[in-house]
Order: structure tokens, then C-alpha cells, then sequence
């Protein structure tokens, strides 16, 4: 995870490095605290980074805990996933896996606690009536009528609540606090309530379960959590989280900062709405290579370093802000710029016929893996009398600027010969053009002419006879306006109906064969490209663009704005 970018700052760095030279502490515990029941995406990544970053570079450690508090929602195959994606990231917890579900004794104790300090009560109002007696942002709210029940009924209710004796809705236990607060948060808020489900981890031990304002601040108290970080919708919530904390034994007591989560463009980050699409068909999975969920991104081809680079680049802000995607993809085609082996593959091919070239001959040549690294070496390509290229390589009539195939003009066929067109046979039905005709020049072998005359374009190839089938997906972003859903009633409203684009009789160079699930590969002059772990088979092969190697969407936002749109 070396940089050579300059160290991190950010306001968090800043409030602990005065907390180090201050005295308050000599080491940072943070902690990442997934709801599992999901899967986790870019935004949660900017909070994973964080969190593990912070661990990194301080003395101290980041948990991973669970936020298990609600039993309906809550699966294992999301926490597997959640781990294997925290790990995929390039991040390490340690010993320090943790459920808030393990809280649940400590956290009851402590319920009792309050209830016997005069400082929580049993609660009988409906849901409907507890929203009436809340009041509103100008009026205050009013007590309820069993907020003085006496502590002992307290305690007979709590218990019988836990035991199941009572049905969902009936009873709540809330924190006595000010039904008069100007913060609606602090107006007697609810710890728990009666939810008869079995819970993935404590099973029927439970018929109460903890509301996530109770249980939150408490668990990181527990673990001894020094700087609790979360997104900006939590900021009222901060002084409920302090009393909690203030008002029990805790062994520690962390504090809440909040910061602006990430909002990204042209994306959709709430889970709710990336569970409708795949729930509705309308990507094939939370891998969807289209998706910003980490599993998508990963299938995509993007690498764990360029996620975590992405998310230092964007820095940490204290108030809203709309992130570029391009951002995103510009540190990922710095990183596959250096690491990527490049290969030949036509997408849309046309065949080219050398006519001077002898049938049935081959030959090698030789192809650099990669200009950016001299290690990665030399493969051989075949060459032969019949190509496939490109079909936007060729050009009847050329328009000005358009220096690749058109009759008369000499190009570079990519580590191999300079050729001229000498025309195009097309079907007799269509007048589509079906053959490009050229000549080469057995002198410029290599790619070079030896008298030093020059050619403006060079353009790739792949030998017909050597060429194997692949089905290429191209990506585009999933929704087609910088801010999806505003506006609209519907979200889907905005969704990029081009946002995948399937090739399926691309011809690649016989070296792709032996390309792997994982590995970043150039097509020159077509993008950066990786073998789709889900579909692909030795006997079909199947490549997702990961990105293209310019960002084709800088030209249209500038065009739009010039226009003013
Ligand atoms: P839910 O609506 O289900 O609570 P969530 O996206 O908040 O969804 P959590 O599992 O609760 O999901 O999030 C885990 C952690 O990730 C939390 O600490 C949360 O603050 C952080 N997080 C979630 N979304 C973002 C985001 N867009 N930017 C930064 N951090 C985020
Ligand atoms: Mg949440």
C-alpha cells in the first residue's frame, strides 16, 4: 500500500492529532460497522478507508463489527461477503471481529441500570401516539402518561418483554430524557422493542431487540473505540449518543465525528435501490460489472489499490459534495497504464487481404508486453496473409484528419509492416464493404522502414487463421444523469438504457488464451480489459471492458455545459 503521494490530512487527522498531543490518547481504535444485509459499495469503501487508514498510519487498531442489531434483515451470506470484501480492499482487523449482537447481555444490563436510576421507562403508547406526543421541530412534545411508572413496574415489564410474554407493538423501553428538547432525537427516544424473530446469532434468546441509537455508541464504548466515525444524518444524533454514554459505566468514552459520505455521480448508493435492480432483473447481480458495489467493481477490473486511491484523492469533507466518477477511473488507468500487458484484439473486425503476401505462410513477430516495463518482455505474435482489423480502420472516403485505411494510403500494421490500401471488395446485394485489399512492403518488417519514411496511423490486427472467438461487454455508467433520481419520480427513470454493449464476434490474438480471472489487460487502442470471472469458460470466452483509455464522458460534460445544459 506504498504512495508516493504526499500524507494524508483531513479535519479527522487534525482532532487526533490533538488528542495525541494533548495527552487524551496514545493510540486511535476505530471501527468499520456494516449492517449485514447487503453488500458493501464504493461509498462504504471511503468509510472503510478511512477507518482502517486511520489504524495504519496512528498507533492503534480498526474492528470490524457487525451491526446485527435488527434480526429481520439480517443474513450470513452478506456478512461473508462483507469480510471477504474488507480483506479484498487490502484491509486487516486483527483479532478484532465483533458482533453487536454479543452486546446484547451487557447492553440489557444496562437497560436495567437505567431503569433503576429513574433515567429509562416502559412505555405503553401505540407507535402512532408516541409520533403524536413527539411534537414537532417548533412545539415540544408531551410526556407520556407511563413515563413515571415506578421502577420496580419497570423492571416486571422489561423482563416479561424479554421472555416474549408480550406481542410485537405492545410495549417499548424508552430513555427518559426531555419530551421538551428543541432535539426531536432526545425527546424520551426508544431503546428497545418487541420483535419476536429469531436472530442468524442468538436465536430465539431474544424477543427485544436494541434500536440502533442504543446500541451503537454502547458497543463502541465496550470496545473501547477512541474516534467513532459516520456519515453527516447522524450529527443530531450525536447528543443522544453522548448520554447514553454519560449516564452508564462505560469503560470508555468514544467520541462521534461526523463526516460527509460519499455521493458519487451518475451512481446510486443506497442499497434499497441497488436491491430493487437486482431483485427486478435489471442487472444480472450485486456483481453486475455495471454496479458500485465493490463485488461489481471488482468483476468490472477495477483493483483494490485503485479504489483506495480514489478514496484518498477525494479527501474527507465536512459538508455535501457530488464526487466525479472520473476520478475514479483516471487513478484506475494511471495504475493499468503501468501494470497492464497489452494485447491485440479487434472488436468489430473486418477481414484485410495482403495481396502480395504468399498463402499458407507465417511468421512470427515479435509484440512488447508492455512499454511501461521492460520486464514484462517480448511475446510473438503470428502474422499471415489474412488479417481481421478493425472496421472504423477502414474508410472508402476518408474524411479530413482520418489517417488509418482508405485507398492509397500507407499505415503500420502494429509490430509488423507498413501496407497500402489498394481497395475494398463488397457484397454485390449491399454494397457493404466485406474485404479490405492492401499491399505490404516485406522491407518494413517489424514496423519500421528502413529509408525513414514516415506513416500517420498504425492501427492493430489480429491473424484470421490464429484468431480466437471472445465476446467483449463494453460498460457505460448505469444511469445516464450526474444526479439520478432528482426531478424524477422514479429513479429508473434514469437509467443509461446503453449501458451495456455486447460484442460477440471479436477475434483476439491466440495469447489470450491463457488470459486469467484477475489480471488487468490493454487492447491497444481499445481500453483496459479483464476476463469476467462469472461467465467466461475456456470454451466461450468472455472479456469486460473495465474502462476505456480515454474518458470519452470529459467531451460530452463539456459539450453540454457550452451549450448550457
Ligand atoms: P443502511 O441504509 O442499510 O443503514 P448504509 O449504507 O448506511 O445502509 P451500513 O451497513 O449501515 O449501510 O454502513 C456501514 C458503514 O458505512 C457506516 O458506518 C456508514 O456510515 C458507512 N457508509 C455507508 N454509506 C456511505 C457513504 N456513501 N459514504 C461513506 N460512508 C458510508
Ligand atoms: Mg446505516
Amino acid at each position: 500500500m506504498t504512495t508516493n503521494e504526499l500524507p494524508e490530512t483531513n479535519f479527522i487527522r487534525d482532532i487526533i492529532d490533538g488528542d495525541f498531543e494533548s495527552g487524551k490518547h496514545s493510540s486511535v481504535v476505530t471501527r468499520f460497522p456494516p449492517e449485514p444485509n447487503g453488500f458493501l459499495h464504493i461509498g462504504h469503501a471511503t468509510s472503510i478507508c478511512l477507518n482502517f487508514g486511520l489504524a495504519r498510519d496512528y498507533p492503534g487498531r480498526c474492528h470490524l463489527r457487525f451491526d446485527d442489531t435488527n434480526p429481520l434483515k439480517e443474513e450470513s451470506l452478506f456478512a461473508e461477503s462483507i469480510i471477504e470484501d474488507v480483506r479484498w480492499l487490502g484491509f486487516d482487523w486483527g483479532d478484532h471481529l465483533y458482533h453487536a449482537s454479543g452486546y446484547f447481555d451487557q447492553l440489557y444490563e444496562w437497560a436495567l441500570q437505567l431503569i433503576r436510576d429513574g433515567k429509562a421507562y416502559v412505555d405503553e403508547l401505540s407507535a402512532e401516539q408516541i409520533r403524536e406526543y413527539r411534537g414537532t421541530l417548533t412545539e415540544p412534545g408531551k410526556n407520556s402518561p407511563y413515563r413515571d411508572r415506578p421502577v420496580e413496574e419497570n423492571l416486571d415489564l422489561i423482563e416479561r418483554m424479554k421472555n416474549g410474554e408480550f406481542d410485537e407493538g405492545t410495549y417499548v423501553v424508552r430513555a427518559k430524557i426531555d419530551m421538551a428538547s428543541p432535539n426531536p432525537v432526545m425527546r424520551d427516544p426508544t431503546m428497545y422493542r418487541i420483535r419476536k424473530a429469531e436472530h442468524h446469532r442468538t436465536g430465539a434468546k431474544w424477543c427485544i431487540y436494541p434500536m440502533y441509537d442504543y446500541a451503537h455508541g454502547l458497543s463502541d464504548a465496550i470496545e473501547g473505540v477512541t474516534h467513532s466515525l459516520c456519515t453527516l444524518e447522524f450529527e443530531n444524533n450525536r447528543p443522544l449518543y453522548d448520554w447514553f454514554i454519560a449516564n452508564l459505566p462505560t469503560p470508555a468514552t468514544p467520541r462521534q465525528i461526523e463526516f460527509a459520505g460519499l455521493n458519487l455521480g451518475y451512481t446510486v448508493l443506497s442499497k434499497r435501490v441497488l436491491r430493487g435492480l437486482v431483485e427486478d432483473g435489471l442487472v444480472s447481480g450485486w456483481d453486475d460489472p455495471r454496479m458500485p458495489t465493490l463485488r461489481g467493481l471488482r468483476r468490472r477490473g477495477y483493483t483494490p489499490a485503485s479504489i483506495r486511491t480514489f478514496c484518498r484523492r477525494i479527501g474527507l469533507a465536512r459538508r455535501h459534495a457530488v464526487s466525479e466518477i472520473s476520478l475514479l477511473e483516471s487513478g484506475l488507468r494511471e495504475e493499468l497504464n503501468l501494470s497492464a500487458p497489452r494485447a491485440m484484439a479487434v472488436l468489430r473486425p473486418i477481414k484485410l487481404v495482403i495481396t502480395n503476401y504468399p498463402e499458407g505462410q507465417k511468421e512470427l513477430l515479435d509484440a512488447v508486453n508492455n512499454p511501461e516495463d521492460e520486464s514484462a518482455g517480448v511475446r510473438q505474435v503470428p502474422f499471415s496473409r489474412e488479417l481481421y482489423i478493425e472496421d472504423a480502420d477502414f474508410r472508402e472516403e476518408a474524411p479530413k484528419k482520418y489517417f488509418r485505411l482508405t485507398p492509397g494510403r500507407e499505415v503500420r500494421l502494429r509490430w509488423a509492416y507498413f501496407v497500402t490500401c489498394t481497395g475494398a471488395v463488397k457484397d454485390p446485394d449491399t454494397g457493404e464493404v466485406i474485404e479490405v485489399h492492401c499491399t505490404y512492403d516485406p522491407k518494413t518488417r517489424g514496423g519500421d522502414a528502413p529509408d525513414g519514411r514516415k506513416v500517420k496511423g498504425t492501427i492493430h490486427w489480429v491473424s484470421a487463421a490464429h484468431a480466437i472467438d471472445a465476446q467483449v461487454r463494453l460498460y457505460d455508467r448505469l444511469f445516464c444523469v450526474e444526479r439520478p433520481g432528482a426531478g424524477v419520480d422514479d429513479v429508473r427513470e434514469h437509467l443509461n438504457p446503453d449501458s451495456i454493449e455486447v460484442l460477440r464476434d471479436c477475434k483476439l490474438e491466440p495469447s489470450l488464451r491463457e488470459a486469467r480471472v484477475g489480471e488487468p489487460l490493454q487492447f491497444e487502442r481499445m481500453g483496459y480489459f479483464c476476463v469476467d470471472s462469472v461467465d467466461s469458460s475456456p470454451q466461450s470466452l468472455v472479456f469486460n471492458r473495465t474502462v476505456a483509455l480515454r474518458d470519452a464522458w470529459a467531451k460530452i460534460d463539456k459539450a453540454a455545459k457550452a451549450k448550457g445544459g
